[in-house]
């Protein structure tokens, strides 16, 4: 089963989230559809049918060298060619310029035909987003036009065998050596951290300095190049790939830096300010993880359905047992809500970007639910892709079992969801009016609704208007026990991310999208979030056990 990018869906959802006010003399709604569907034959026809080779053939290391599944170098170069890369960098170092919304689609794409290919390029995008906002300018013109074109990829060497979601106890070292630093330690986990699709590979680094301060207040970022300005190779390498569930053609390395005394790299930002420059993108790069689910769910969704349609059993297709029709449409409801809310951080940050403090908050507000309800979407759309498949599903042959694969990732790195989940309860919900602005924009809808109810709606309304009183109710609860946020933060993502989903597809539906679709989610998904609210509310006595 092949993938055809939603595009007529995408453009409804940029609809949805106001796409107009990001209409200048230069962009307009043409332009954006045109680039969606080059996008989108890139996509369907290049990048989808070496998806599953790749997933047969993963990637070969040997000697420190990965080598990419055969045809992959002329394929990336070709996608390259084709500016994708590029599209929302800056014009001054060769990018497009364009809308993070407009990438964000454009990702989606990317990612849903061929997840391995598509995390190379969120990587790259990530580092050069970094380099960007806080590298200095002999550095930005080094080396971000090759990033931007993506003749070289970036990567990020966060991780450390002890550091994972708590990179205070970052190890690697940086010691100052005149205009450079040396910098020692291994790194593991670094998606992409070796490949043979580009002659350089630029990877961004956090280290420590010898005197710096514990925790993450002594950590710095640094730019090490695989290959020198003189062009030498530096003192890194690959030293493994890891055998995994999924993105079996993404490489996955352990990195050691300075076997031989100490990779050259060069400082981004200040001495021990490294975390925040990583905090500067990491709206960005867990918006582009929310949407990898996205693309996974819904490229499960799209095989899902082609399979229903096909397999008669009981002499009818099995798409006529209402079960199967309600395993499908819980699949396109919890795909195209997720989108929804995807698509509505994106515009947020690019309206961000143009000074809109306000926006600012709502896409810092947005993100982690974003990326945690997204990706647990994406890893129960593709569960529910296998069993409408049956047995079949569980066969390698259809695919429907890499999708499964592939999206369980999503929901543990940039960031675990259990970690997003604690963000928002304790840093985001507590912005200033920022959750009330939220409840406004819900209770607007619920408003509209009221005027436009028709018998097409069913139980929409009622189920919309408990649901949004037990977002509130939650809401209330948590802002006002902070001792028992830890607790209900994850069913709390879940909750707002339905409410805020449900929101979303309604509005759609009133803006002449899909209201079938609006109530199935109202009637269908929408009655777990009184049972999530009470579970918050309940608070956290019960987990005051010894395990
Ligand atoms: C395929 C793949 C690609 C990756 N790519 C990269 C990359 O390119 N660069 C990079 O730097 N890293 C990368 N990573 C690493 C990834 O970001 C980490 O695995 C992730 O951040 C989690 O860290 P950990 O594995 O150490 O888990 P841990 O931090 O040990 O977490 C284990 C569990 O404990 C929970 N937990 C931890 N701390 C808390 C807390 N304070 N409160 C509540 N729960 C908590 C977590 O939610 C999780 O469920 C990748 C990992 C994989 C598997």
């Amino acid at each position: 089963m092949t993938y055809a990018a939603p595009v007529s869906a995408m453009l409804h959802t940029f609809k949805m989230v106001g796409v107009d006010a990001l209409y200048t003399e230069d962009f307009n709604e043409e332009l954006f559809q045109g680039i969606l569907e080059e996008a989108a034959k890139t996509a369907d026809n290049k990048l989808a049918p070496e998806n599953k080779k790749g997933d047969k053939s993963g990637v070969i290391f040997k000697d420190g060298n990965v080598t990419m599944p055969a045809g992959w170098k002329a394929l990336y170069k070709d996608w390259c060619d084709g500016g994708w890369n590029g599209l929302p960098a800056s014009p001054e170092y060769g990018g497009q310029g364009l809308p993070y919304l407009l990438n964000t689609a454009c990702l989606e794409m990317w990612n849903a035909a061929n997840p391995s290919f598509g995390i190379g390029p969120v990587l790259t995008q990530g580092a050069v987003e970094a380099l960007n906002a806080h590298g200095s300018e002999a550095l930005k013109t080094a080396y971000l036009p090759q990033m931007i074109e993506g003749s070289w990829t970036g990567t990020m060497n966060l991780t450390e065998p002890s550091a994972g979601s708590d990179l205070s106890v970052v190890r690697s070292k940086a010691v100052k050596a005149g205009d450079h630093y040396l910098i020692t330690g291994q790194k593991i986990f670094i998606t992409w951290g070796e490949q043979d699709l580009t002659e350089n590979i630029i990877h961004l680094v956090l280290a420590r300095l010898p005197d710096a301060p514990a925790g993450t207040k002594g950590i710095s970022l640094f730019l090490v190049p695989k290959i020198l300005p003189d062009g030498t190779r530096n003192d890194l390498r690959a030293h493994s790939v890891e055998h995994k569930l999924g993105l079996h053609a993404s490489p996955t390395c352990t990195m050691i830096f300075g076997d031989k005394g100490g990779a050259i790299g060069y400082l981004i930002g200040e001495e021990n300010r490294g975390l925040n420059c990583m905090f500067t993108m990491m709206n960005n790069a867990r918006l582009a993880v929310a949407i990898q689910g996205v693309a996974v769910a819904e490229r499960a969704y799209q095989q899902a359905l082609s399979y229903a349609r096909d397999r008669v059993q009981g002499r009818m297709a099995i798409i006529h047992h209402p079960d199967v029709k309600r395993n499908l449409l819980t699949m396109k409801a919890l795909t195209y809500a997720s989108r929804a809310l995807c698509y509505r951080t994106a515009i947020a940050l690019d309206l961000a970007h143009h000074g809109d403090k306000l926006k600012g908050q709502e896409a810092a507000l947005l993100t982690p639910v974003a990326k945690a309800f997204s990706t647990d979407n994406g890893i129960e759309v593709a569960s529910l892709g296998v069993q409408v498949h049956g047995g079949m599903g569980f066969i390698e042959e259809t695919g429907a079992a890499q999708h499964m694969r592939d999206a369980r990732i999503y929901a543990i790195y940039e960031g675990t969801n259990g970690i997003q989940a604690i963000d928002l309860v304790t840093r985001k919900l507590t912005q200033e009016g920022v959750v009330a602005r939220e409840i406004l924009r819900h209770e607007a809808v619920l408003t509209r609704l009221k005027g436009v109810n028709t018998s097409e709606y069913g139980a929409t309304l009622a189920r919309f208007s408990e649901s949004l009183d037990a977002f509130k109710e939650a809401t209330r609860h948590i802002l006002s026990h902070p001792e028992q946020a830890l607790a209900g933060a994850t069913p709390y993502t879940k909750l707002f991310g339905l409410t805020a989903g449900a929101s979303a597809l309604i509005e759609e539906a009133m803006m002449g999208g899909d209201i079938a679709l609006a109530r199935f989610m109202a009637e269908h998904l929408l009655p777990q979030t009184s049972g999530l609210s009470l579970e918050i509310t309940a608070g956290a006595a019960s987990l005051e056990v010894i395990l």
